[in-house]
């Protein structure tokens, strides 16, 4: 099974990566939707929320605690959001799970 994720955690695709640790690594998104676009990803091939086990129950945990060490890296006091995509209808096109941190200005209308 090829994914672009779990290559660009090996490092055979480059990204521009933002942060690193243990758990997940960071890297800005090839297609921003805001002025700060990175997506966080651990680097455990999951596919999706529904395929996580108990065992990845801290992974997650440690993807956000990571998104607030790359905000605060990053001065976005005016605060941001983190966004999951989980399967078709949301719109998952990568099957690897990962949190996209935007930021860098206001957003528009809220789905929730
Ligand atoms: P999603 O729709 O939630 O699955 O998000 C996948 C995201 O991955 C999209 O925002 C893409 O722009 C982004 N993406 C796909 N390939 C790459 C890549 N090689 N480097 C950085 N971002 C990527
Ligand atoms: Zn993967």
């Amino acid at each position: 099974m090829s994914c672009i994720f779990c290559e660009i955690i090996k490092g055979n695709i480059p990204s521009t990566k933002v942060y690193e640790d243990e758990f997940v690594t960071a890297f800005n998104d090839l297609n921003p939707q805001m002025p700060v676009h990175v997506l966080i990803v651990p680097k455990k091939h999951i596919a999706c929320v529904n395929d996580m086990t108990e065992d990845d129950v801290n992974l997650v945990g440690q993807a956000f605690f990571a998104a607030k060490k790359i905000a605060a890296e990053k001065g976005l006091e005016n605060g941001y959001r983190i966004i999951n995509n989980c399967g078709e209808d949301a719109g998952q096109t990568v099957k690897h799970i990962h949190f996209h941190l935007l930021a860098g200005k206001t957003m528009g209308d809220k789905i929730i």
